[in-house]
């Protein structure tokens, strides 16, 4: 049981090879012994791979350009926490304490960094970094706050599941790649990567506490791992057992960029996660908090969230971690639970909401989508159940709104309204606009017949062919026009485009120059004048096999 991590035999074990040099010669002979001579080492892309601008192929020995600007710091906690109330609803305390930590930690590394570059010969700063847990159920916002955190003050960002890397064997590269990742999020700006922040989700399932028992030795393993990079170490840039990374450093050794290869991460700011679920009766042990067992299912939640506010680094030890582990993570918040009128405010008030999206989505067929707010709250109170959090949002927007946006961009309706009712009988309501679509479209066509007309006159005119449309292609024709938001005479044109040159192969076989289109021809239009090619070929009985059929397209109108 105390034995750490699992580690394959040494027999299994990939050999890591020892130079660039000594990749570049095994790699060499390997492919020229497997694929022949003509061997051309090409560049690969991948995690550690730093990138080549345009015009950026150097000379053989030239310099690597040091191509990272210093990074630099300016924020106060109280604007990051504007920038978070934009996007996240709720939170507040999160908000407010991750601000906070935030910049303590760039402050520091910013000085650490002046401290350097001045040529101070005095005592290092000390510095004790700010790494965050946040206490949460899922779908809550906790990556939301991170991700908008990375994204405001510009530093690249990783999210993984900690779980991922207890269920592997080479628990202390893994965990590496975490920092690559950076990297390669940075576009190979080492500097920058060294200010990332790693964000680690379910990192409860860590713990090797009573009730976790199958994990014990890897996630111990885990932490142990992490724990080194939250301190301070360096990184290879090139990951050892990773084919495609040596390549890489081989490329760049050619090329004669010796630049830095390992990432160090000392300003590398890390954010863990969980829901910890269970944390809540190891604190109401010690806090012999006996009233909770009493309280209605209705509050519970909220009275766990009050206990994890009061939770100590020793609850954290008996819940199964490591002392050293959860040292390094001294800062702590909570996050609240999401209520249904947090979830219609989520919609309503967030920058990020799921509504701006569903609205993008319908314009693009030419469809304004109102949302109203008994819809909003209905589905506010239907995520609420999924007990997923804003993730219950999707969820429950999808099942409502799965046909509309199938059936929505082919019927032509300029508007949608997206109301309680809908919300409770999405069937009837997309039925009512079924019919609508029907009607719209002949009060569409009747408008713009005489535009079609027009069009069919002008076309005989150029072309010597009749195109007859009747009500319903006119309808279609109006209506695809309404869709794809173009002029009626440019719809025709463009559906129509390859018309004289089909028609003309026709004529040929049978002499008619009047043909008939009904809404089936403007549904496909191509399609319709290949089948009337072919079914006047089929009545060309006496064509001899030698006949050569003039296939030169006339030019169209606006090439002659
Ligand atoms: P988790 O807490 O599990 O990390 P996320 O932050 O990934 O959950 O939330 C999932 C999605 O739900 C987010 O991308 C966001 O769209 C929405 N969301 C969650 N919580 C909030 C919130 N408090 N305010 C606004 N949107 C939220």
């Amino acid at each position: 049981m105390s034995d750490p991590t699992p580690e394959p035999p040494e027999t299994d074990k990939p050999k890591t090879p020892t130079s660039p040099e000594e990749v570049t010669r095994k790699l060499e002979d390997f492919i020229k012994n497997t694929l022949g001579g003509q061997v051309l080492f090409t560049r690969v892309e991948g995690p550690g791979a730093r990138p080549v601008k345009d015009g950026d192929e150097k000379a053989e020995g030239e310099p690597e350009e040091d191509h990272g600007e210093a990074f630099e710091f300016h924020y106060k906690p109280a604007d990051i926490k504007a920038h978070l109330d934009r996007f996240v609803i709720r939170q507040d305390e999160a908000k407010k304490v991750l601000a906070t930590a935030v910049c303590d930690h760039y402050h520091h590394a910013q000085m650490l960094r002046e401290d350097r570059e001045s040529g101070s010969t005095g005592p290092r700063l000390e510095f004790s970094k700010q790494n965050v847990i946040i206490i949460g159920p899922t779908g809550v916002g906790k990556t939301y706050l991170v991700k908008h955190i990375a994204d405001l003050i510009g530093v690249p960002f990783v999210k993984a599941d900690a779980t991922k890397f207890s269920e592997t064997g080479y628990v202390g590269a893994d965990v590496d790649d975490l920092v690559r990742d950076l990297v390669a999020k940075a576009n190979g700006d080492i500097e920058l990567a060294e200010h990332g922040i790693i964000y680690l989700d379910e990192i409860d399932k860590l713990s090797s506490g009573p009730e976790k028992l199958g994990r014990d030795v890897s996630g111990r393993g885990v932490q142990t791992a992490l724990l080194k990079l939250m301190e301070e170490t360096e990184v290879p840039l090139y990951a050892p057992n990773d084919i495609r990374s040596q390549m890489q450093m081989m490329f760049d050794t050619r090329k004669g960029r010796t630049g830095r290869e390992v990432v160090n991460t000392r300003n590398i700011l890390f954010i863990v996660s969980g829901a910890f679920s269970g944390l809540d009766k190891i604190i109401e042990k010690r806090t012999n908090r006996k009233s909770i067992g009493f309280v209605s299912a209705d509050t519970r939640p909220t009275v766990i969230e009050h206990l994890f506010r009061e939770s100590r680094t020793k609850d954290f030890i008996d819940y199964g971690f490591e002392a050293e582990f959860i040292g390094r993570l001294p800062v702590r918040v909570v996050c609240d639970p999401l209520s249904a009128d947090d979830m219609f405010q989520i919609m309503k008030n967030s920058e990020g909401s799921l509504i701006r999206q569903y609205e993008r989505e319908f314009a693009a067929y030419g469809v304004k989508a109102t949302f109203e707010d008994d819809a909003l709250r209905e589905i506010a109170s239907r995520a609420e159940e999924e007990k997923t959090g804003a993730r219950g949002l999707v969820t429950a927007w999808e099942r409502v709104l799965r046909d509309f946006k199938f059936e929505m961009p082919s019927l032509g309706l300029p508007g949608l309204l997206i109301d309680g009712a809908l919300v409770k009988n999405p069937e009837q309501v997309l039925a009512r606009c079924r019919t609508e679509a029907a009607t719209f479209a002949v009060e569409l066509g009747a408008a713009h017949a005489d535009e079609i007309k027009a069009f069919a006159e002008r076309f005989q005119r150029e072309h010597g062919f009749m195109l007859d449309f009747d009500s319903s292609a006119i309808a279609a024709i109006a209506a695809r026009a309404q869709r794809e938001g173009m002029h009626v005479d440019a719809m025709c044109a463009k559906l129509f485009k390859d018309y004289p040159f089909g028609l003309k192969l026709v004529t040929r076989s049978t002499g008619e120059t009047s043909f008939a289109l009904s809404a089936d021809a403007i549904a496909n239009p191509d399609k319709f004048v290949s089948e009337l090619v072919v079914s006047a070929c089929r009545q060309r009985p006496e064509a001899p096999s030698s006949t050569i059929i003039d296939i030169t397209p006339e030019p169209t109108s606006h090439e002659s």
